[in-house]
């Protein structure tokens, strides 16, 4: 039980890939202060450490295919029982398998948290465009889109300065790769996500970042009137 008696909750993004969960978990985070919990940017986290777990995924995200369920399961595990998710945590990109689903809701059960799942809802022919546009920054993680949301100076992190780079899994037969595995293994979760917890799906297609935003801080306030 959390400190001062109020639930746990867990706050799960939910999309296909350049739905732009990363960026509305980036300002959840800073409204909720809730930490974001990534498991593509962990698995990078890894990659970039060359360590053993790194050394695992790192043809597999290159590849664009999922790792493997135990190996996120133990990560988000881990990673929800430290002292700063006391209070409640943004989960971006897990679960993406039913059985991550499974394993997560009855994680949560365990421990008494109060999961509420938020489903970004793209027009798949948007998808594509927005990922071979994609640039991040590889310091702070920030997301520029050089036609829709370029940075000020060009190929430059406004905030670092950095120089901006392309996700390697954001090349166009890695897109394709990516989206077919989000159709059959990922999809599926919604209908059971859906049916098993509190659940919001929101129109991202045309919206803006913050437009989205407001809808789903709306029903996360409602959901804590509830
Ligand atoms: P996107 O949502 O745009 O595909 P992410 O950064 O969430 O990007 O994930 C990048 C890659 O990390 C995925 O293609 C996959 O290889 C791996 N990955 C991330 N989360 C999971 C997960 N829950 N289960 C399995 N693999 C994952």
């Amino acid at each position: 039980m959390a400190s001062g008696g109020s639930p746990r909750k867990a706050l799960v993004l939910f999309g296909p890939p350049g739905s732009g969960k990363g960026t509305q978990a980036k300002l959840l985070t800073q409204t909720l202060r809730y930490p974001h919990i990534s498991t593509g940017d962990m698995l990078r986290e890894h990659i970039k450490a060359g360590d053993s777990i790194g050394t695992k995924v790192r043809d597999l995200l290159k590849a664009g295919q999922l790792v493997p369920d135990e190996m996120v399961d133990e990560m988000v595990r881990e990673r929800i029982d430290r002292p700063d998710c006391e209070r409640g945590f943004i989960l971006d990109g897990y679960p993406r398998t039913l059985q991550q689903a499974k394993t997560i809701l009855d994680r949560f059960r365990e421990r008494s948290i109060e999961p509420t799942v938020v489903y970004l809802k793209v027009d798949e022919d948007k998808l594509v465009g927005r990922l071979t546009n994609r640039r991040q920054c590889p310091q702070c993680g920030t997301l520029y889109n050089v036609l829709l949301k370029p940075p000020i100076v060009r190929g430059r992190c406004d905030m670092e300065g950095a120089r901006l780079i392309v996700r390697e899994d954001d090349r166009e037969d890695v897109i394709r790769e990516r989206f077919e595995n989000y159709a059959r293994q990922t999809q599926p979760v919604i209908a059971f996500l859906e049916k098993n917890a509190p659940f919001f799906a929101v129109e991202a297609s045309e919206a803006s970042p913050e437009q989205i935003f407001l809808q789903i801080g709306e029903f996360v306030r409602n959901g804590e009137r509830r």
